[in-house]
């Protein structure tokens, strides 16, 4: 019996687990269970998301400490790094392309109930005003503070938060960099440190995988239960209001999932589509059940080098930084989010506010935590810079989380796409075997 579950692939156990997470969920709405789900099951879920958040940070550390000292040079390190971010802004841009394009086509704005803008701005009014708070210190800051905010000034402080990961990564490519720099003889016995160190977290993500079903359960069934509460036709008539947004958002979403990404992934990476598919999936289920690309980390990563032989080089490489910057499904819905909300005001943008949106929309998905919800904190800056009313946010606000868990899938895979296409050019310049 032990033996059969150990054959059994993640991706179906995780399946499994968020099958039986909307049963649950759902079971629980119509019976009145809501209260017992938070109490009872979410803190099951709590505990996974804390589990790969813990493991997030020592896992970037090690292996991007490894990664980068494992290189030949520095050169070949400019080289990944240069490519990596350069793909990573095309893919956002396309990404914030097609969602303009998409609502303009489907036009979400239009179909809004004008009865509901008032009391959806009325519930949710506090609400905005607490993210407004969070995106007015963001925007005080000076155009150069996200130069400065990715140099730490203390590495403890910055490992105790996983929104500070950029930090964390420079901080660990510098020291890859320097063990790069010094002769072999002197950095031995840290290399050997390092190597053992990263077994040792690559064996914790595999025990705390064995929890991934249960942890993806107790989340899902307490996401349903959050956004149903015990009043399933007050969120379903909600939807129905909201209904075009979501669906231009997913729209968007699932053509980037199903028809970009494995696209690039066949031309530039030479990796079929079912195989893509197959391979990323589970880091595809994560993200959908954390909402948050950090805690995907270790999935992704584990996905990559285990199903679509990236090398940990790569990988240590250029998923973390993915992780933080490259966010292609957040800043999908920022775009289509930010007109929505000016057709559902009939605000009609100019052609350099469009342009400012793709802008905007670009840098506050770079900037975005890879945590849930960040997306939606940056999308106020968006929303301000081309005078479009930020309290518009309330609209959009009781749909927020299930979107935030597609683009979060979207998110991840993203990243892995741009490992595999990093890969195979190293492949082809023969640095790797
Ligand atoms: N939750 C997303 C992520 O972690 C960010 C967002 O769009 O809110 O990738």
């Amino acid at each position: 019996m032990q033996l059969n579950l150990k054959k059994i692939p993640l991706s179906v156990k995780i399946l499994v687990g968020l099958a039986l997470g909307v049963i649950f969920g759902i079971f629980a709405v119509n019976f009145g269970l809501s209260k017992f789900t938070s109490d009872w099951i979410s803190p099951f879920g709590e505990i996974f998301v804390r589990l790969l958040k813990l493991i997030a940070i020592p896992l970037i550390l090690v292996s991007l400490i490894k990664g980068v000292s494992d290189l030949r040079s520095t050169a070949g390190l400019s080289n990944m790094g240069i490519k990596t971010i350069l793909y990573y802004i095309c893919t956002t841009v396309i990404a914030v392309c097609l969602g303009i394009c998409l609502a303009y086509i489907i036009k979400p704005g239009n179909f809004f109930p004008k009865e509901q803008q008032q009391t959806l701005c009325e519930k949710y009014s506090e609400n905005v005003e607490s993210r407004q708070i969070e995106a007015e210190i963001v925007k005080e800051k000076g155009p150069l503070s996200f130069l400065v905010d990715i140099v730490p000034e203390n590495i403890f402080e910055a490992s105790t938060q996983n929104t500070m990961m950029l930090q964390i990564i420079f901080f660990a490519i510098l020291i890859g960099v320097t063990i790069l720099l010094l002769p072999r003889k002197k950095t031995k016995s840290f290399r050997k440190f390092i190597d053992s160190s990263n077994s040792i977290v690559l064996k914790i993500i595999e025990i705390v995988m064995l929890y991934a079903p249960i942890g993806v359960f107790a989340l899902i069934a307490s996401v349903i239960t959050d956004i149903a509460g015990d009043d399933p036709n007050g969120s379903i008539s909600l939807f129905k209001a909201l209904g075009m947004y979501v669906i231009t958002v997913i729209t968007g979403l699932f053509i980037l999932i199903l028809i970009f990404y494995p696209t690039m992934a066949s031309l530039l990476g030479k990796i079929r589509y079912l195989k893509f598919t197959k391979a990323i999936l589970p880091a595809q289920l994560m993200g959908f059940s954390t909402s948050s690309s950090a805690a995907t980390l270790p999935v992704t990563k584990k996905c990559v080098e285990e199903n679509l032989n990236v090398s940990p080089e790569v990988s240590s490489f250029v998923l973390p930084i993915g992780a933080t910057v490259n966010m292609d499904g957040t800043s999908l819905y920022q775009a289509v989010a930010a007109i929505f909300i000016a057709q559902v005001f009939a605000i009609d943008l100019s052609f350099v506010e469009i342009l400012t949106i793709i802008l905007t929309a670009t840098l506050a998905s770079i900037g975005s935590a890879a945590v849930p919800g960040a997306g939606m904190i940056m999308l106020l800056i968006v929303l301000s810079s081309v005078h479009i009313p930020v309290e518009g946010l309330a609209l959009i606000f009781a749909v927020d989380r299930p979107l935030d868990m597609i683009r979060t899938s979207v998110n991840v895979t993203g990243d892995s796409v741009i490992s595999i296409i990093i890969n195979r050019g190293l492949i082809k310049k023969g640095k790797h075997t």
